[in-house]
């Protein structure tokens, strides 16, 4: 459940978009991970306070984690190659670890220390969007926004990030231009 402190429009997408999603607005530029306990809201959000430190080295490496996805993000939006070197080098820093125990198969995360398992595990889901479809992860059709949500909807026609917010918007936008053209 999302921080109550957290002053974030869009909250809750899955965690690699969630990462990218603590910068927002085109035009009063916002930044989660700036702010003074930015950090501490995010992971709570997310709901990792409890096994990630909020200290400066969990916060680098989750900016680096950040600019790796956006600029993969950013590739994909204008049909350019990615260019993975960014990501690989925040996903080197951990594994999945597979064992056989008492009641069955597992598999625990392991990272190299643990200012790096909030990186981690965001950039891991990206690559587990990627596996599920990566059609459905989509910016806010917004032009002033620049949230992004992956797209589960059943026929994979969601454009806004929140139709209460950009959605309701765009309409009115629409609406006012019918009516003073
Ligand atoms: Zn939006």
């Amino acid at each position: 459940m999302a921080d109550p402190r957290d002053p974030r429009p869009l909250i809750g997408e899955p965690l690699s978009l969630d990462l990218l999603n603590t910068r927002w607005s085109a035009t009063n530029p916002q930044d989660l991970l700036a702010a003074p306990g930015g950090y501490g809201i995010w992971l709570s959000s997310a709901g990792l306070a409890d096994r990630c430190p909020d200290d400066a080295d969990g916060l680098a490496a989750v900016l680096a984690a950040r600019e790796a996805l956006a600029g993969l993000v950013r590739a994909a939006e204008e049909q350019r190659e990615p260019e993975p070197t960014a990501l690989n080098e925040v996903l080197a820093h951990g594994r999945i670890r597979h064992t056989l125990t008492a009641t069955g198969p597992a598999e625990a995360v392991e990272v190299d220390s643990p200012a790096w398992l909030a990186a981690w595990l965001a950039a891991d889901d990206y690559l587990g969007l990627l596996r599920q479809g990566p059609h459905r992860i989509k910016a806010c059709a917004h032009e002033t926004c620049i949230l992004h949500f992956f797209d589960t909807s059943q026929n994979g026609r969601r454009r806004w990030c929140s139709m209460a917010v950009c959605g309701n918007r765009a309409k009115a936008a629409r609406h006012y231009e019918k009516v003073t053209r």
